[in-house]
């Protein structure tokens, strides 16, 4: 985490709830600024408080649960649609390329932001050895 990062006494201890955060796609201190500056590019820092985002730390932890969720979503919906309606093949193609990229658009920003209001939330950060 870095020094930006780090609460200090005049700043909530732990921020708003990250569920809040998550699902709003704001800051996780204040819950007022906006995350993102596009669908899925974090901004450098909240327009409201000016909490540095640089100690954000997700990796591939949003893409990760992403695919196991839509995974789980569009071939649920793929066999339902299939068993119910019977279609031809191409009306599959056509209707799941289409849902899965919205739909995966969607839940990465939702995960994205939900993550990093979790790492900022329960502070965590790259272990260490030591303290410097
Ligand atoms: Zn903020």
């Amino acid at each position: 985490m870095s020094e930006a990062a780090k609460p200090s006494p005049e700043m909530p201890p732990r921020g708003v709830s990250p569920l809040y955060a998550g699902v709003m796609v704001k800051c996780p201190r204040c819950g007022k600024g906006s995350l993102l500056h596009t669908f899925l590019n974090l901004r450098d820092q909240c327009s409201v408080c000016g909490l540095n985002y640089k100690f954000v730390d997700t990796g591939d932890g949003p893409a990760v649960f992403a695919i196991f969720i839509l995974g789980f979503l569009v071939l649920g919906g793929a066999l339902w649609v299939e068993f119910k309606f019977e279609p031809q093949l191409w009306v599959h193609a056509v209707l799941w390329g289409v849902v899965t990229p919205i739909l995966a658009i969607g839940l990465l920003r939702l995960l994205k932001a939900t993550l990093i209001a979790l790492q900022f939330y329960h502070r965590a950060e790259e272990g260490r050895l030591s303290e410097d």
